[in-house]
């Protein structure tokens, strides 16, 4: 299997080598501190200690400036769904399948302590994108673990996970199953005829899908509900109002979400978990 990130860092190493030591075909096509930055240092001749002085801090800069480059180099941008298509940017390629002939398969998880001071290491995954597309060969999409639910709705069909991986979402995308399992209970709202369904304004991906309309009011006699009603159009879809609802709870007490209620993200009306109705 081809490996870009060896391929890229073994010609980034080479880069490397021969920037700092500069042999003389790097010299030849100018790729030197001193030629890349003349018009700063100005003229050797014209005045010798500042001319070196600027030469040697740009010199140092640019060189321990390298690893940042490589770090920028390796890190793959976040496999995108736009226009029904699947895209991967890499350093050096551009991958695209179309959405509708497109597998996905989980095939490899990795930990990475991305950074010292947090708690708990990343999973990163890679995933297997196989076109039936002959034309399109496979490539493989790598992200971090709680981008994964994002990209399993966007994709609107089943990620196979061939190596049995377990991933390791944040306790939000999990809140999302429930979340949408308990507003499917809930009656749905029919939007009056004419009115346009904007596109949901947390992602702009999808069509907005949810209304909130004060409906627990009505189970039962108890009246004394502290929700509020909510004027606003169908503005957000069902995952940007979960993670919205889920963001607004004490992270510590889980089994408190269901239960309590969360100002609209556009006119702070207070609702609560019965009042989210699905747009038909
Ligand atoms: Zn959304
Ligand atoms: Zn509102
Ligand atoms: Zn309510």
């Amino acid at each position: 299997m081809e490996r870009p990130e060896l391929s890229f860092t073994l010609a980034y190493i080479v880069f490397c080598l021969c920037f700092v030591f500069t042999p003389n075909e790097f010299r030849s096509a100018g790729l030197t501190v001193q030629n890349l930055f003349s018009s700063w240092l100005g003229r050797e001749d014209m005045g010798f200690v500042q001319y070196h002085i600027r030469r040697t801090s740009v010199t140092v800069l640019v060189h321990s400036a390298l690893p940042l480059g490589y770090y920028m180099g390796m890190c793959i941008a976040a496999p995108e769904i736009n226009l029904g298509y699947i895209q991967q940017v890499t350093t050096y390629r551009v991958y695209m399948a179309l959405q509708s002939e497109c597998h996905v398969t989980v095939t490899e998880s990795r930990q990475h302590q991305l950074s010292p001071d947090s708690a708990s290491p990343a999973q990163i995954l890679t995933l297997r994108v196989d076109s039936i597309n002959p034309a399109v060969r496979p490539f493989d999409i790598r992200l971090n673990s709680t981008e994964y639910a994002e990209l399993r709705e966007k994709l609107n069909a089943p990620i196979r996970n061939s190596a049995n991986v377990v991933i390791h979402q944040t306790i939000s995308e999990l809140f999302l199953e429930t979340f949408r399992v308990q507003v499917d209970l809930n009656q749905p709202y029919t939007i009056p005829s004419g009115q346009e369904i904007d596109p949901c304004i947390g992602c702009m991906q999808v069509p907005a899908s949810t209304k909130l309309v004060r409906l627990c009011q009505t189970e039962g006699a108890d009246n004394d509900s502290d929700c509020q009603q909510c004027f606003c159009r169908p503005m957000w879809c069902l995952a940007c109002l979960g993670r919205w609802f889920a963001s607004r709870q004490d992270q510590q007490r889980p089994e408190t979400w269901l239960s309590s209620r969360v100002p609209c993200p556009t006119c702070r009306a207070k609702f609560c978990i019965l009042d989210v109705c699905v747009v038909h």
